[in-house]
């Protein structure tokens, strides 16, 4: 039988990173490639307990269909967490959805049409330039540095696209781990509000800070502080505080976005898990989730010190990267003109993977960087890891010194 596939099918192929990372798995190939949380920090007695307590106190109506938007008590509880962090909201700004892929996919559902502009950090994550891809957005890249997205780079696309929106993670990003500045958050949110452009913020990451006194405002706490108007959709997720397997997210926006949205959802899905929200509720009523995030950041801290402490002992030269201040992330700058996926092919020959930056970027460029992922491999196979790396990175430069004296 020949299928037809739609347009969109035929658009969204498999990646030949995933594909060769695919193949790593169940081999000793040790992976820093994943954006894996770690397994040893998974709640699983407090989890068990939640679900345990759902059936207990009312099983029947969990096993019931829900509401598209979300368990009302869940969504309270978020707009009264959301409003701790500075975003002022209720529960109708709140659609609960199956993890925030998901809300990148019905947004994007909801706001673009083929053409359509939307402008995007560089690098930026992966899946969401599928998902922008997948309903034929036109995705272009706003020169990014350390800081965040460059302002005058910024206004001149907004001028010269009027995109749909600006897609970013100013917090603890992925692939980059970087941290947007201050001055940038507000910047950005300033240009937005005076073109009427909408920002989408994706922040899961934000919770997982290496230093507790650091505060890092999220865009849609600023533009409520400019006046709001709706300039902001965010989305976050409990994949990184509780577990992924849970699959729950949620969008925060104007109630305009959220009925439509919700409207999208009732196509996808009709609800997301009305257990799984139920728990998430329970344990949110026992567990202190906070000391469980300042544990596991606090773990991933020293994961990512002793990664970097391994990596500098090595003494690579022209190798630079950042010292991610949260997060589960490292951007590795490898030298001009080196090829990392040409050294992903090497590195799982000696048994390390990593994702090679060029996936990252909507114009394929950033071949000469590496996402190196520190919290799901256990510490004490850290040293092999990096040993693993340093034999594939002196076998890549040997071929390629060899190449190049040809
Ligand atoms: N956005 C970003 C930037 C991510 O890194 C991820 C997960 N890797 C997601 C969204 C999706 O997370 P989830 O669907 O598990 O909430």
């Amino acid at each position: 039988m020949e299928y037809k596939f739609s347009g969109m099918a035929r658009t969204q192929g498999s990646s030949m990173v995933r594909d060769i990372l695919k193949l790593t798995q169940g081999t000793d190939v040790l992976s820093l490639a994943g954006g894996l949380p770690a397994d040893a920090f998974f709640p699983v007695e407090a989890v068990a307990k939640a679900y345990e307590r759902v059936f207990r106190l009312g099983g029947t109506t969990a096993l019931q269909y829900g509401l598209t938007e979300g368990y009302i008590p869940l969504r309270e509880r978020l707009a009264a967490i959301m409003s701790s962090q500075g975003i002022s909201v209720t529960r109708d700004n709140i659609l609960m959805t199956t993890g925030s892929q998901q809300t990148i996919d019905l947004v994007s559902r909801v706001l673009l049409d083929p053409q359509d502009t939307v402008l995007v950090e560089s690098p930026t994550y992966l899946a969401a330039l599928q998902v922008f891809n997948s309903y034929g957005a036109n995705i272009v890249s706003v020169n990014t540095d350390a800081n965040g997205m460059q302002l005058d780079d910024l206004e001149s696309k907004i001028k010269l696209h009027q995109p749909k929106f600006v897609y970013v993670i100013p917090t603890f990003s992925n692939p980059a781990g970087s941290v947007w500045s201050m001055e940038r958050r507000t910047g950005v949110v300033e240009l937005c509000r005076k073109y009427g452009t909408l920002i989408f913020e994706d922040d899961p990451y934000g919770r997982l800070k290496f230093d507790e006194n650091l505060n890092f405002p999220s865009l849609f706490s600023i533009d409520q502080q400019l006046g709001g108007d709706g300039h902001v959709m965010y989305t976050s997720t409990f994949s990184k505080t509780v577990a992924p397997g849970v699959r729950s997210g949620w969008l925060v926006a104007d109630q305009a976005i959220v009925v439509k949205t919700a409207n999208a959802k009732q196509s996808a899905d009709l609800h997301s898990s009305s257990i799984d929200q139920r728990a998430l509720n329970e344990l949110l009523d026992f567990f202190d989730l906070e000391g469980h995030i300042r544990t596991v950041s606090a773990e991933y801290h020293t994961r990512m010190l002793r990664l970097t402490s391994l990596m500098k002992e090595r003494q690579w030269e022209g190798i630079t990267w950042n010292d991610a201040l949260g997060g589960m992330f490292m951007w590795v700058t490898l030298p001009e003109g080196f090829r990392s996926e040409q050294l992903l092919q090497l590195a799982i020959q000696e048994g390390v993977a990593f994702v090679p930056g060029q996936v990252f970027y909507a114009d394929l460029s950033g071949s000469n960087h590496m996402r190196i992922n520190f919290t799901h491999t256990d510490p004490s196979l850290l040293p092999k890891a990096v040993d693993r790396l340093d034999r594939a990175l002196k076998m890549y430069m040997e071929e390629n010194v060899v190449r190049n004296a040809r």
